[in-house]
C-alpha cells in the first residue's frame, strides 16, 4: 500500500493543520490525541513518510521508539502513573485509521479502565495536559 501525502498527521507535519506538541526532535514528533482515552495520552510520529510498522525503515522505528520510552517517562512523571500502555496499528483490518505511522502512549493507573475510543476531548483540558508534559521533560 502506498503513504498518502495527505494523510492528516503529513498536514500535521507540515503545519497545515493545528496540534497540541509536546515534542520534537530531527526525527520525530510528539503531540496530544484529540480523543483522548486517558489523560495524557498522545501520539509520537517519525517526521518522514512510512505508512505504519509494516513499511517503516529500522532508522525510522528506532528513533520512534525512543522518543515513545522519552515520552513514556514524561507522562509518568506529569500525572503520577505507575504504568503506560503503548498501542500501535497496522492496516485497517488491524485497527488503523490514520495512514502515516504512530505509537499511542497513555499513562495508566490502578483500577482506572481506558475511556472508549472516538470522543472528542475537551481542547482547554487537552493543552492544560500538554503543558504538563512539557513541564515533565524540562
Ligand atoms: P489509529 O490509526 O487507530 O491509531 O487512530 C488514530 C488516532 O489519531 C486516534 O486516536 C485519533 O483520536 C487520533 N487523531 C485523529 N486525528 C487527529 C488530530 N488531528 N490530532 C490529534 N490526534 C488525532
Amino acid at each position: 500500500m502506498a503513504y498518502d501525502p495527505d494523510n492528516i498527521f503529513a498536514k500535521i507535519l507540515r503545519e497545515e493543520i493545528p496540534a497540541t506538541r509536546v515534542y520534537e526532535d530531527d526525527q520525530t514528533l510528539a503531540f496530544m490525541d484529540i480523543m483522548p482515552r486517558a489523560d495524557g495520552h498522545l501520539l509520537v510520529i517519525p517526521k518522514t513518510p512510512c505508512r505504519n510498522l509494516l513499511d517503516a525503515t529500522p532508522e525510522q522505528l528506532s528513533a520512534v521508539i525512543a522518543t515513545t520510552q522519552k515520552l513514556s517517562h514524561a507522562v509518568m512523571r506529569a500525572f503520577g502513573a505507575e504504568g503506560v500502555t503503548i498501542q500501535q496499528f497496522n492496516e485497517e483490518v488491524g485497527g488503523q485509521e490514520v495512514f502515516h505511522l504512530h505509537f499511542h502512549v497513555l499513562p495508566r493507573h490502578e483500577g482506572v479502565s481506558l475511556r472508549p475510543p472516538g470522543n472528542m476531548g475537551d481542547f482547554d483540558l487537552i493543552a492544560q495536559h500538554a503543558e504538563k508534559i512539557r513541564a515533565a521533560l524540562e
